[in-house]
C-alpha cells in the first residue's frame, strides 16, 4: 500500500464537491440527517442524479457501467457523500445482487434487471434468513419445486430488511434434499409484487423510523418463479451466495459513515454544556472522544487496505470480516457517547420530528443508539465473523 499524497485525489474530491454542491438538495440532507436512512423517494432521486454522473454503479466491473477508480478515490467518493448527508442508495441491489448478476447472470437475467436498478425502478431485498437458520444457511427450509418452466416456492423467511417497499427480492431456496444440505440450495429471484407473497413488517426497539431499514417477515406459499429466474445452476446456489456474502461484509461496516458520526460527536461535545463548560472540557469524556479518534485512524487505514485488495486475494476474506467487527462495535460507542453527551435531549431525539426544542444535531440520536445495536447481528454476527478470521486467517 502506498501512503504518498496523490495528486489526482485531490482533484477528485473537488470534483465530488463540486457535484454535490448543485445536486444535493437541501431537504434530502435533511431527512438524511434526522432519519437513521433516506425514504425510497430521496432514494430513487439521487440514484438517478447520480447515475446520470456515472457514478451511480462505480464499483461494478466496467463494461457494466463501473469506474477504473482507484481505492482511494472510492473511499474519497463514499467519504464526501457521507459527510455531506447524501441520501442512500439502494446498497441490497448495488452491492450485492447487482455484482452476482454481472458475475453469474444470464444475458437475459441482465438485460431484464441491471438497467432497472440503475434507474432505482425495482429495490431489492435479501431473503437468506429464517426462523430457525439466519448464522447457519445449510438449515433452509423454504422449498422451491420444479412445476414445468416454473419453480414453486414455499416458505418463511425472517429478518428481511425492507421486504415491505421491495419489488423484487434474491433468495436461497432448497431445491433437493439430497447431499449436503449447502449442495441442494439454490439462488432464485422472486418478484415481490405476484400473488402468494406476503410481507409482515416488525417493528423493533428504535421504533422503525426508516422504511428502508425495517425488517420483516415474508411469507410465501405456492408462489410461481419462471425457471429464468435461476441464477448459475440448480443445486449451486451456495456459491453465488458465498461471493454474495463476502461482498455484504464489506459493506455493512460504512466506515465514511462512522467518520462523518465521529464528527458529529466531536460537534455536540463542543457545543453540550456540563458543569458550566463545553463537555469537551470535561477530562473523562474527553478522552473517551480522543481514544474513539485514535481507534478510527486505525480502523481507516485497515478499510483503505481492504479496498486496494482484489476479491480473489485471500487475505481480504481476513480483512473484511475483521472491519466489520471493529466496524460494528465502533459505531455502536459513538452511539452511546452521544446519547451519553446529550442527556435528556437523547432520550427525546427519536428522529420523529416531534421533539421540536432540541438541536438539530441531537435528532435521531435516540434511535440511532438503538438501532446500532443490531450492527453486531445484521450481516453476519461478530462471533460468526470471528469464526472466519479463525479458519481462513489463522487456520485453526
Ligand atoms: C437489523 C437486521 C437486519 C437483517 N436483515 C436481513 C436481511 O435483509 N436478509 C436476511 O436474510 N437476513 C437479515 N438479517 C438476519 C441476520 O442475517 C441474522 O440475524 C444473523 O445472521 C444471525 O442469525 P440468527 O438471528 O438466526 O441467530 P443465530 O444464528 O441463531 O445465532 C444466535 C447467537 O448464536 C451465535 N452463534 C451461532 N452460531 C455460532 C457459531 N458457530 N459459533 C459461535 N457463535 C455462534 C450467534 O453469534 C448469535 O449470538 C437481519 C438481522 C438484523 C438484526
Amino acid at each position: 500500500m502506498n501512503f504518498q499524497p496523490d495528486p489526482r485525489i485531490s482533484d477528485f474530491r473537488e470534483e465530488v464537491r463540486t457535484f454535490l454542491s448543485y445536486a444535493l438538495q437541501p431537504a434530502w440532507r435533511e431527512r438524511k440527517r434526522k432519519l437513521i436512512s433516506s425514504p425510497k423517494e430521496d432514494v430513487r432521486a439521487w440514484s438517478r442524479a447520480l447515475d446520470e454522473r456515472e457514478w451511480l454503479v462505480h464499483d461494478w466491473p466496467f463494461e457494466y457501467g463501473g469506474q477504473p477508480w482507484s481505492a482511494g478515490q472510492r473511499y474519497v467518493f463514499e467519504e464526501e457523500l457521507a459527510m455531506a448527508y447524501a441520501p442512500d442508495t439502494d446498497r441490497i441491489a448495488l452491492g450485492l445482487i447487482g455484482p452476482v448478476l454481472c458475475k453469474y447472470g444470464t444475458e437475459e437475467q441482465r438485460a431484464r434487471y441491471l438497467p432497472a436498478i440503475r434507474n432505482a425502478d425495482e429495490f431489492w431485498c435479501q431473503g437468506f434468513s429464517e426462523p430457525h437458520c439466519g448464522s447457519d444457511l445449510s438449515g433452509i427450509r423454504t422449498t422451491a419445486a420444479r412445476d414445468g418452466d416454473n419453480y414453486v416456492v414455499d416458505g418463511r423467511k425472517l429478518w428481511i430488511t425492507s421486504a415491505q417497499i421491495s419489488e423484487m427480492m434474491f433468495a436461497l431456496v432448497k431445491t433437493t434434499e439430497a447431499g449436503k444440505p449447502t449442495r441442494g440450495l439454490s439462488f432464485l429471484l422472486i418478484d415481490m409484487r405476484q400473488p402468494g407473497v406476503t410481507v409482515n413488517p416488525i417493528i423493533t426497539l428504535d421504533g422503525s423510523l426508516s422504511d428502508r431499514e425495517m425488517v420483516n417477515e415474508v411469507i410465501l406459499e405456492g408462489v410461481a418463479v419462471p425457471t429464468g429466474n435461476l441464477i448459475g445452476d440448480e443445486g449451486k446456489g451456495w456459491l453465488y451466495a458465498r461471493s454474495l456474502l463476502a461482498h455484504e461484509r464489506s459493506i455493512v461496516p460504512r466506515i465514511a459513515q462512522a467518520k462523518r458520526d465521529l464528527a458529529t460527536l466531536r460537534e455536540i461535545a463542543q457545543t453540550e454544556v456540563r458543569n458550566e463548560r463545553p463537555l469537551l472540557q470535561d477530562p473523562i469524556f474527553r478522552a473517551q472522544l480522543i481514544s474513539l479518534e485514535a481507534e478510527f485512524s486505525a480502523l481507516e487505514f485497515l478499510y483503505l487496505r481492504m479496498l486496494h485488495l482484489s476479491e480473489e486475494d485471500s487475505y481480504a476474506h481476513v480483512l473484511a470480516p475483521t472491519v466489520k467487527i471493529r466496524g460494528a462495535s465502533f459505531r455502536q460507542r459513538i452511539s452511546e457517547l452521544m446519547l451519553e453527551a446529550l442527556g435528556e435531549n437523547g432520550i427525546k431525539a427519536d428522529g420523529s420530528g416531534s421533539a421540536t426544542l432540541i438541536p438539530p444535531y441531537a435528532e435521531g440520536v435516540g434511535a440511532n443508539y438503538l438501532f446500532r445495536r443490531t450492527a453486531s447481528i445484521a450481516g453476519g454476527t461478530s462471533e460468526i465473523q470471528r469464526n472466519i478470521i479463525a479458519a481462513v486467517g489463522l487456520e485453526l
